[in-house]
């Protein structure tokens, strides 16, 4: 087993995913660049100076993560931090259509079920079967922690004040798909509270990336803080909260 900590990051060969990785790298950290395509892991770990590895792990194939949680064991003997990152918007956004159109075909009346599914089996579900493929490595770990990427479009105290700007496009899909994963959050913070693995959901705010081909008005480095914060959080630290880098946030 080696000695230094070791972090993996689902869907870290772009966006957040990877400068979480990078700021990771640099706290002294061996980060596994989880990524759906090796090839793509491989060149993001690349750009990463220091410990950073790729590691093959589509977040909707059991075999995918099985053999990531083998080779984990394996190769590493440990796994201290897991960031579920991966997540997608849409399966079908067409060329030129905005979000705000998107949203009117994905209403709870007339969205595809397809369309949900797709997108709740990476974002909720994937999440999910990965804690579960991971959580032994993570129970033997000194001193572990998990962080939810989440979304402040899945609240739905916010989303209850008609107020709140992005009520507009709250729907079933993407926005309702981090409403489930604040819930998961809670249960996996709630069943691991004895064991002082802290679960957290962390949003990064309105960052450019592919996810939003590119209008996010926050850059990847702002958008990976508070993710990165709580994964290095000590034994005094907060668990089943859910947070952005200016506080904490309504469920
Ligand atoms: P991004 O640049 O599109 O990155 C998403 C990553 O997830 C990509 O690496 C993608 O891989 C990966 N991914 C998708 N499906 C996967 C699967 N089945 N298995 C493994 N990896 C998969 O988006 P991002 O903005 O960095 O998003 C990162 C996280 O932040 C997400 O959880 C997102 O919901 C959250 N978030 C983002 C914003 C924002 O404004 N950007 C705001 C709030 C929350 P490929 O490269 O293979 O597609």
């Amino acid at each position: 087993m080696q000695d230094k900590l070791v972090a993996l990051v689902t869907g870290a060969n772009q966006g957040i995913g990877l400068q979480i990785a990078k700021d990771l790298v640099a706290h002294g950290l061996t980060v596994l660049v989880g990524s759906r395509s090796l090839e793509r892991g491989e060149a993001a770990a690349r750009t990463i100076d220091g410990d950073a590895r790729a590691l093959q792990l589509d977040v909707t194939d059991k075999a995918s993560i099985a053999a990531a949680a083998e080779r984990i064991r394996k190769e590493l003997g440990r796994l201290d931090v897991l960031i579920n990152n991966a997540a997608i918007s849409n399966t079908r956004l067409r060329p030129g259509e905005t979000i705000e159109e998107y949203a009117k075909s994905t209403l709870p009346s007339n969205v595809s079920l397809d369309e949900v599914r797709a997108v709740w089996e990476t974002n909720v579900f994937g999440v999910l079967a990965v804690y579960q493929a991971m959580l032994p490595l993570l129970r033997e770990a000194p001193v572990a922690r998990i962080v939810n990427v989440s979304s402040g479009v899945g609240s739905l105290t916010r989303n209850s004040d008609p107020a709140f700007p992005y009520r507009s496009i709250f729907g079933p899909v993407y926005p309702a798909s981090k409403t489930a994963l604040n819930a998961m959050t809670l249960a996996m913070a709630i069943e691991l509270e004895s064991t002082g693995i802290k679960v957290n959901a962390a949003c990064p705010g309105f960052t450019k990336t592919n996810l939003n081909n590119y209008t996010g008005t926050q850059t990847v480095e702002e958008g990976a803080r508070e993710p990165v914060r709580l994964a290095l959080i000590g034994p005094d630290g907060p668990t089943g909260t859910f947070s952005n880098k200016d506080g904490p946030l309504p469920w």
